[in-house]
């Protein structure tokens, strides 16, 4: 596995969306998630999973995987390599999260489809969930850090750095928010007003855009939100 900073990633983000629509890094807006896995020639499909705590997978080698048919019955499906899979329940319950889960396994196709091993199991796929505590993950292992990795990936694409820096500034000069040691500085309502504006704008959820703004120094971290994302 290679390390990565959060600069080299901000970096391959920008380099990323120079491939695919240049025009993103100039409107404060979400890359499309469907059209940029279509761009990397990865195919998309909702399943149900057997494990309630699993938001999607990426398949990385061909193979059988064990999903639930309509009436709740676990079967197995054949699926090639590079699919992306989607929760069909969540994509209609939580479609914020949905769409962040797409931006996370196309990241992990960018970023570890080459060094993946291959293990070949009795013609089952090859393939790495994304659960719901993986949100809460600390960085202790290898297997941390690939979902760290895919995790903020997945966040500058949604939120690239030149936009987010586009978009801050224009509420800068409207709201004239005076800057203070490097975030800008606003108390609890001016906080939580800056996050839903930038989370309406770049259509993510609060959670998210708190994040990005954390991350890029915006706002101050909030020490009590300790999730990656809710
Ligand atoms: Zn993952």
């Amino acid at each position: 596995m290679k390390y990565l900073f959060g600069k080299e990633l901000e970096e391959k983000s920008i380099n990323i969306i120079n491939q695919f629509d240049s025009s993103y890094l100039n409107i404060p807006d979400s890359l499309p998630e469907e059209e940029l896995l279509y761009f990397f020639g990865l195919d998309l499909q909702y399943v149900n999973f057997c494990d309630p705590d699993v938001l999607g997978a990426f398949v990385f080698e061909p193979g059988y995987v064990k999903i639930l048919d309509s009436n709740g019955e676990v079967y197995e499906q054949y699926f090639d390599k590079n699919v992306v899979l989607i929760d069909s329940f969540e994509a209609i319950k939580n479609l914020h999260r949905a769409k962040f889960t797409m931006f996370h396994e196309v990241s992990h196709f960018i970023l570890h489809s080459k060094t993946q091993k291959k293990i070949h199991i009795d013609g089952k796929a090859q393939i790495r969930y994304f659960l719901k505590s993986d949100y809460h993950r600390e960085l202790k292992t290898d297997e941390d850090v690939i979902e760290w990795q895919a995790n903020y990936l997945a966040s500058c694409l949604q939120i690239n750095n030149q936009a987010l820096a586009l978009f801050i500034n224009s509420l800068k000069s409207n709201y004239e928010y005076p800057s203070k040691g490097g975030f800008i500085y606003m108390d609890e309502d001016e906080r939580k007003c800056i996050i839903e504006k930038t989370s309406r704008q770049f259509n993510v959820s609060f959670r998210a855009a708190e994040i990005r703004l954390e991350v890029r120094r915006y706002i101050a971290p909030n020490n009590q939100s300790e999730s990656y994302y809710k």
